[in-house]
């Protein structure tokens, strides 16, 4: 818990560090790892190892926090780490500066017992920006020195309601679309003249909407389609508009690659022959971990921590678990409630701090055989 506080009181708003990671630097050394800072632009990264060969587990977290938001609604500075009854307030608490301290304070004890492979921590203070220059960057770079990676635990706050209830197995793709219908402008009394573009949208909005909405399995829901913005004005009552513009975001099942998913859309918007441009913004890929020896001691030490048996899930919004997958890793998420993440007044349970340590050093000592 002490650790937590000392984070949460360095302000590191994404991207910015604060010193965080120079704090768990030090505190990494002091316990026997190698540690290279990997920053890149203004991206703090940090990459420590303790032992090494195979098995590699890597804890994977970050330093960074997303902005406090309204500042009269928190009950108490969100940059003070403040205890009130159970719980430690402060910005990062739960997301995930209580994960951070976890793993720290669980790496320092398990590096004293001796063990095999390489224990390794990847921190990053872009997860909540851009995650470009992070962890994405730091895989790239340790990937390029042929750094394997066989076993990832991300202590993004993975838990509804209780702690220990869920474990995150992988998560779906993002893929942002901009589309652009253009119509022929006209008077509204005579259409036989016109083209008007919201008419011919209507005409296949819901098929965009269900596209690929049927291929959920047991791990993972059908790919969804979220609509977020619909704009089109002529200006004027009797006059019908020259084009409609549209954004969606589709959170989609790793069996719709993101390359299927534009090629069925282009299939709708021709069928439809209308002319139109469309333009995709980069998102995140899906990634699914395997049933492996990581999730088996993973369950086994929440559930043995916590008494609880945990769900496994893959809803949620994208992390950085996929860039260590894409590079074949075992990926498991395990971490904090996530009820007051990105809200005033977060806050994590102070007794389920040391209980999260307690964990991923079990998990460690399954893997690693401390
Ligand atoms: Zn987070």
């Amino acid at each position: 818990m002490a650790l937590t506080m000392e984070l949460i009181a360095r302000p590191s708003v994404t991207p910015e560090d604060m010193g965080c990671q120079s704090l768990i630097n030090q505190r990494l050394a002091d316990a026997g790892f190698d540690v290279m800072p990997m920053n890149c632009n203004e991206v703090s990264n940090l990459w420590a190892t303790h032992g090494s060969g195979s098995p590699v587990l890597v804890l994977l977290g970050h330093t960074d926090v997303v902005p406090p938001g309204s500042l009269e609604q928190w009950e108490s500075s969100p940059f003070t780490p403040t205890i009130i009854k159970n719980r430690l307030y402060g910005r990062g608490a739960a997301d995930m500066k209580g994960g951070v301290a976890a793993m720290v304070t669980a790496c320092e004890r398990f590096a004293a017992t001796g063990h095999q492979g390489t224990l390794a921590v990847m921190l990053t203070s872009d997860e909540e920006g851009p995650a470009v220059d992070g962890t994405a960057f730091v895989v790239n770079e340790l990937s390029k020195r042929n750094q394997r990676f066989d076993y990832c635990i991300v202590g993004e706050p993975t838990c509804d309601e209780i702690f220990g209830d869920t474990i995150k197995i992988g998560r779906r793709g993002s893929l942002n679309a901009e589309l652009t219908v253009f119509g022929k402008q006209g008077h509204v009394a005579y259409p036989e003249h016109a083209i008007n573009p919201i008419h011919e949208t209507t005409r296949f909005i819901l098929q965009i909407i269900h596209m690929a909405s049927d291929d959920g399995d047991a791990d993972f829901p059908s790919t969804q389609c979220q609509i977020t913005s619909i704009s089109s004005d002529s200006g004027a009552t009797n006059m019908s508009p020259a084009q409609l513009h549209m954004k969606f975001n589709f959170r989609y099942h790793p069996n719709a690659s993101a390359e299927k998913l534009r090629r069925q859309l282009e299939i709708i918007l021709q069928h439809h022959q209308i002319e139109y441009v469309l333009k995709w913004n980069s998102g995140a890929e899906p990634y699914r971990s395997s049933s492996g020896s990581l999730r088996s001691a993973a369950i086994a030490a929440v559930q043995q921590h916590t008494g609880i048996a945990p769900a496994l899930d893959t809803g949620g919004g994208t992390s950085d678990g996929r860039f260590l997958a894409a590079h074949g890793a075992e990926v498991i998420e395990f971490g904090l409630t996530r009820s007051s993440i990105h809200k005033v007044n977060e806050w994590a349970n102070l007794g389920d701090l040391p209980r999260l340590s307690r964990i991923y050093e079990q998990i460690m000592r399954d893997l690693l055989g401390g």
